[in-house]
């Protein structure tokens, strides 16, 4: 084996290993050397002085070590067990304090510890009748040999599953590093990007000599995670720009009237996009741009230019929307602006509902119909639709999409980005533009769309009313319904949200059911309509018409209407336990309102008093800033959840973070970009390590996906 993928030996090849513990680490996940060696340690214990024993109870944890005087086992109420170990400090003196350590319910403990045994236990302190003990503690018991694993040193703690002990997982990496010649592993990053050689900062990571080389370790490995990252992202991008395309940009004449039949000027930044995204479809490599910007900035209608571009050119242009509102909105919109242009729209949305058991998003028929076929015989645009909108059944049908040349995708992040890359996978692919309103930070945008052209939509159109945004308790629900009583009678229109509670139909059919009754109550005579996520289609459609059309005064929904709908004249917006909301989602609601020239009011309902849902409620009143917000959201929930794998289609992190470590981020992104701008395809042969590093995150992602 070489030193290259020496890390990839199966554990079973390992002759120490008893088969028995081979099995229990593979159940666990981990089957070679590399997986048990990424296994990072969760956190450390300084185990070269211990803490002395405690006094008092205290919210500070405490690790220490001392001896176990004696193993009780009590029955307590509801039939429950306790196990409770007493143990003193080494040298103890009649004055020095016992901790009682207890687990209840737990029934290895009591098998485990004996008297006698030397105990290291980690776990807060507290008091109850002049006693200290810790409920549950984390525990290691010291045995003679081995001291030098476990004790005298810092010492790492490990995520682990039942069956697998503290001692045992740290004795096989320790075993396993000893057997390796670590200064022949392969570095996986640039010398210039970190120093440290990396079979160093691996035995660093887990047995760090000191705090400042723990460090160290960390900086690198995470610097090498983030650098495989941007390398992965990097051929991605590589292969999508090597590949052909063709032209699909028109003389621009179809786009013009419609530009001089607004009723308003573009925005710079919408000239802008258009601009980037015209010289993309005119190129003759495949485009894959994000269009990115706030909601409201007025994304539908580059996108709709960019159709009509594609159009001219004799191509056919399709918009994928994530909801059937959202579809047969874009529809409607679309046939409005374009039936001057003679142009032929069709709609293709599921008119049944899709069986659960059949995936959403079918990439093999999307992909069938999307691939210019080399010879398949080209419908003639005079009778075929030229722009078509649907919804997820755009990809079942196929039909119709034979001469596609640009699809554009709105909300993405409501499809996933695996959707895309699947995508952008294929050969001879035509234009893609996706579009996002979730505004995110540009560390993630480096990473989740790192492999996309981006053009920021970053100016509101001018004409925009200003949105008030207030947080409210339900005490002051009077007020707030005299309100909009008032805004109503002056012509406005609103959207009252409540969140779904439970999803079963039965209470969701009664929870709407309520809401709407108290609100129909309230707001008499104006008129009320009910819209959820279980109204059928048609239904829904003629309710979204007479609201747009004016003829409902107030929308009484679920957060069905979270996504792109755009009703100018409502200018309300009331969230009821707006608490329950995420940030993020929280902000596209209010994105429904604040869409004419009338001032808006965004009034979110809660009694929440916890901090994380007051400093939600708190960041929405205070900016309409989208990628504030974003920020905002990526502190509140981490980033783990933007950076979902099924949503990003990138492989896992198992040691950053893209938020404490973003400036890391930027550098190893740096560094990638260097190496594909010396050598696009990273064929030479000094950046041969890359290239394995490409293939293993990309076997990562694959097994993730699966
Ligand atoms: P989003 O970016 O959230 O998808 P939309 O594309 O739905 O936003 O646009 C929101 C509203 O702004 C629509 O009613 C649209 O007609 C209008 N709009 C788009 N561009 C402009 C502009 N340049 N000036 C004024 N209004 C615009
Ligand atoms: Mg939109």
């Amino acid at each position: 084996m070489t030193t290259a993928n020496i890390l990839e030996q199966p554990l079973r090849e390992i002759n120490w290993m008893p088969p028995q513990r081979v099995r229990q680490f593979e159940r666990f996940g981990i089957t070679t050397l590399d997986d048990l060696l990424t296994h990072f340690p969760k956190r450390y214990e300084d185990r070269r002085t211990f803490d002395h024993f405690p006094h008092t109870e205290s919210e500070q944890l405490v690790c220490v070590c001392g001896t176990v005087l004696g193993v009780s086992v009590k029955r307590i109420r509801g039939g429950r067990t306790m196990v409770e170990v007493t143990i003193e400090e080494e040298q103890a003196t009649a004055l020095s304090p016992r901790l009682i350590c207890r687990w209840f319910n737990v029934y290895h403990v009591q098998k485990m510890i004996a008297a006698g045994h030397k105990l290291i236990v980690f776990g807060k302190p507290k008091e109850r009748a002049g006693k200290l003990y810790i409920d549950h503690p984390e525990f290691e018991i010291v045995e003679g040999e081995e001291l030098s694993i476990h004790v005298n040193r810092i010492t790492p703690i490990y995520r682990l599953t039942e069956g697998i002990t503290q001692r045992i997982f740290r004795a096989a990496v320790f075993r396993v590093l000893e057997g390796l010649d670590l200064a022949t592993l392969q570095d996986r990053l640039p010398r210039d990007l970190d120093p440290t050689p990396f079979g160093v900062a691996l035995r660093q990571i887990h047995f760090p000599d000191s705090e400042p080389e723990r460090e160290a370790a960390r900086r690198h490995l995470v610097l090498g995670e983030f650098f495989a990252m941007q390398l992965f992202v990097g051929a991605k991008r590589a292969e999508t720009v090597s590949r052909p395309g063709h032209n699909h940009c028109g003389s621009g004449a179809l786009m013009e009237r419609l530009h001089t039949s607004l009723p308003f000027p573009l925005t710079g930044a919408q000239t802008r996009a258009i601009a980037e995204i015209r010289a993309d479809l005119a190129a003759t490599r495949p485009m894959n741009r994000l269009l990115h910007g706030d909601v409201g900035s007025g994304k539908t209608l580059v996108a709709l230019s960019a159709m009509l571009l594609c159009v001219e050119s004799g191509a056919q242009a399709a918009l994928m929307a994530p909801t059937q509102i959202l579809a047969e909105q874009h529809y409607l919109n679309f046939k409005r602006l374009l039936a001057p242009l003679g142009l032929n729209i069709a709609l293709r949305t599921g008119s049944k509902r899709t069986d659960s058991a059949t995936p959403l998003f079918d990439h093999g028929a999307w992909l069938d119909s999307v691939i210019d076929k080399p010879g398949a015989r080209r419908p003639s645009l005079s009778t075929e639709p030229q722009i078509i909108i649907g919804t997820h059944a755009l990809l079942y049908e196929g039909a119709g999409l034979n001469n596609l040349g640009l699809a554009v995708i709105d909300e993405q992040h409501k499809f996933g980005v695996l959707q895309r890359a699947r995508l952008i996978e294929q050969s001879s692919a035509p234009d893609v533009l996706v579009m996002t309103a979730t505004p995110i930070p540009r560390t993630l945008t480096m990473t989740v769309y790192g492999d996309l052209d981006v053009s920021t939509l970053d100016e509101m159109p001018a004409d925009r009313g200003k949105i008030v945004t207030a947080v409210r308790d339900t005490s002051k629900l009077p007020d707030v319904t005299a309100f909009i009583r008032k805004e109503l009678e002056a012509g406005r229109q609103a959207y009252i949200v409540y969140p779904l509670i439970d999803e079963s139909d039965k209470l969701e059919a009664k929870a709407t059911a309520q809401e709407f009754e108290k609100w129909q109550k309230l707001l008499a005579p104006m008129r009320c309509e009910l819209l959820h996520g279980r109204v059928d289609p048609v239904e829904k459609d003629a309710l979204m018409e007479k609201f747009r059309a004016g003829h409902a005064h107030a929308l009484i929904a679920t957060s069905v209407i979270e996504v792109g709908i755009d009703v100018p004249n409502a200018t309300i917006m009331l969230i009821e336990n707006a608490e329950r909301f995420g940030l993020a989602q929280l902000h596209q609601l209010r994105g429904r309102i604040g869409r004419g020239t009338h001032k808006s009011y965004c009034i979110l309902i809660s009694d929440a008093t916890d901090a994380p849902a007051l400093e939600k409620l708190n960041t929405l009143a205070e900016t309409s800033d989208g990628f504030k917000i974003a920020e905002a959201d990526l502190r509140l929930r981490g980033p783990g959840d933007i950076l979902g794998t099924a949503q990003s289609g990138l492989p896992p992190l198992k040691l950053g973070n893209l938020l404490a470590d973003q400036a890391w981020m930027r550098a190893a992104r740096a560094a990638a970009v260097k190496l594909f701008k010396a050598d696009p395809q990273l064929a030479l042969p000094e950046h041969r390590p890359y290239r394995d590093v490409i293939t293993s995150q990309r076997k990562l992602m694959l097994s993730q996906i699966s």
